[in-house]
């Protein structure tokens, strides 16, 4: 059986910033594989393009684009903010603001976005709003540990159910 649309997948994979000698991101080696449906949009489309047509025990090694993966670096998702927005009762707790600290904050919609600490000043700090992984080449290496059709209710649900999925 092989890999396409509407089946259920699960991958071995190392995740290295670049090349496959890149700087490790992620591995599921030593641990269990991903799994998901295919091409429902679960998984970033080029991760998906490159797994098309192969079967269980294929093995895979390919970049993906920092483009077409988390995005390019974006310099204006990058804001200046005072410091005072993050007091509570007259005073900024101890440790908020700290260089790489992720801050859960609401915009003025309401929208829900994380900000990472990436610079403080006296009076302000700077919030990155980029992916983590923003401006990052993805390379992949792996094997697909297996293929099976999608059950009805998974479909239905958007997501694997059983092992490397939802249990309920
Ligand atoms: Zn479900």
């Amino acid at each position: 059986m092989i890999i396409e649309s509407n089946k259920v997948v699960t991958v071995h994979y190392t995740l290295n910033e670049g090349t496959a000698e890149g700087q490790l991101v992620e591995s599921t080696q030593g641990g269990a594989p991903l799994a998901f449906i295919y091409g429902i949009g679960m998984m970033i489309p080029a991760f998906e393009a490159n797994l098309a047509g192969l079967s269980t025990g294929d093995t895979f090694a390919f970049g993906i684009p920092a483009a077409e993966a988390y995005g390019v670096y974006d310099e204006a998702a990058l804001v200046e903010v005072p410091k005072q927005i993050f007091e509570h009762e007259g005073k900024i707790p101890d440790g908020l603001l700290e260089i790489g600290n992720v801050l859960p904050l609401q915009d003025q919609e309401g929208n829900r976005l994380q900000g990472m600490v990436a610079w403080v000043g006296l009076e302000t700090v700077k919030l990155d709003f980029n992916h983590p992984m923003a401006g990052v080449d993805l390379f992949f290496t792996g094997h697909v540990d297996s293929v099976r059709d999608a059950e009805p209710e998974e479909l239905a649900h958007g997501h694997v159910h059983g092992p490397g999925g939802h249990h309920h």
